[in-house]
């Protein structure tokens, strides 16, 4: 097993340390879980919504049906305020990240961050202290102006990034890697397409077990994206008819003692994005390591091959093993 982590611009391959944080992360209760607590209590996670370009409340609804139909997880939800200009709201809005294991984020203020200082402040301590955080779609565009949110995600896409932000991640003969593009964008994407989402050959509890290559359903395949990538660990990509390229659809980034979990996919425009059973897979799955650092969901009956796609709702998912 060998791992690449990008720290900074270069990166680093070493199988033994890294399998070695591998095995501490896995042994790592998460925040307000008990060492000897069994893994079926529930994984309590707070989605974050109010702010959006796409039907923000659509999303959460497809997000709490897939986390809550697996069995894992308890689901609350904290809309912003949704003017934009109402500061005496935005300052009042602080939600209690510190009661959750994970914070799971469908907002996306276009760029611009309207949380005041202490809640921003707040989520990074939470993820700094042991907190996860599951990054999905849009939620990528959010905040380009917050250094801390950028650092969190690894890369992001619009809301005003620029290749000040940081890199993209390339794939270069099957090692991913940084690319400042100083001339390249910072987000994009094509035509709404069903792709193959493939392994980066990298063992992770997210992703173990699923096929090397499936078909993900119809959706927005997002491309040129950049950040920090620091401490970005690839494990699945997609390759990309407009760049030519793999682009990078499923991440892990450390962040302190945090974990976050990012996926570009799932545009909610229709139902066969978020209902393809390996989206849902993908995300349930990161969100359960995101908040404990393990992964004890099974991969789904009817998972997509590399050649067909699988679209089933999520209460109609089966999670269980045969
Ligand atoms: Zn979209």
């Amino acid at each position: 097993m060998l791992k690449f982590n990008l720290l900074g611009g270069g990166v680093r391959c070493s199988a033994l340390v890294l399998t070695l944080g591998a095995a501490c992360l896995a042994c790592m209760p998460g925040p307000g879980m008990a060492q000897d607590e069994a893994p079926a209590d529930k994984i309590r996670v707070l989605i974050i919504d109010g702010q959006n370009n796409h039907n923000w409340k659509e999303t959460t609804r497809a997000t709490r049906e897939t986390l809550i139909a697996c069995g894992r997880f308890e689901v609350d939800v904290a809309t912003s305020p949704a003017n934009r200009g109402a500061e005496d709201e935005w300052a009042a809005w602080r939600p209690s990240f510190k009661r959750y294991d994970v914070v799971f984020s469908n907002y996306n203020d276009g760029g611009r961050c309207l949380w005041s200082e202490q809640t921003k402040q707040d989520l990074v301590d939470f993820v700094a202290g042991g907190g996860g955080l599951a990054i999905v779609h849009a939620a990528n565009n959010s905040s380009g102006d917050w250094p801390e949110y950028n650092r969190m995600i690894g890369v992001g896409g619009w809301g005003g990034r620029t290749p000040a932000h940081g890199s993209h991640l390339r794939r270069v003969k099957g090692v991913w890697t940084t690319d400042p593009a100083p001339d390249g964008g910072s987000g994009s994407h094509g035509p709404q397409h069903a792709f193959v989402v493939e392994s980066a050959g990298v063992s992770h509890p997210i992703t173990d077990g699923l096929p090397e290559r499936w078909l993900h359903a119809k959706d927005e395949l997002y491309d040129s994206l950049r950040g920090p990538c620091k401490e970005v660990t690839v494990l699945a990509s997609a390759f990309c008819p407009k760049t030519k390229r793999h682009e990078p659809m499923v991440m892990t980034v450390s962040y302190g003692a945090g974990r976050v979990f990012h996926t570009p996919m799932g545009h909610v425009g229709g139902s066969d994005p978020v209902h393809c059973v390996g989206f849902q897979a993908v995300v349930a799955r990161g969100t359960e390591w995101a908040a404990t650092g393990v992964v004890t969901l099974p991969v789904p009956e009817a998972f997509p091959t590399a050649e067909a796609t699988s679209v089933v709702a999520p209460s109609k998912v089966k999670w269980k093993r045969p």
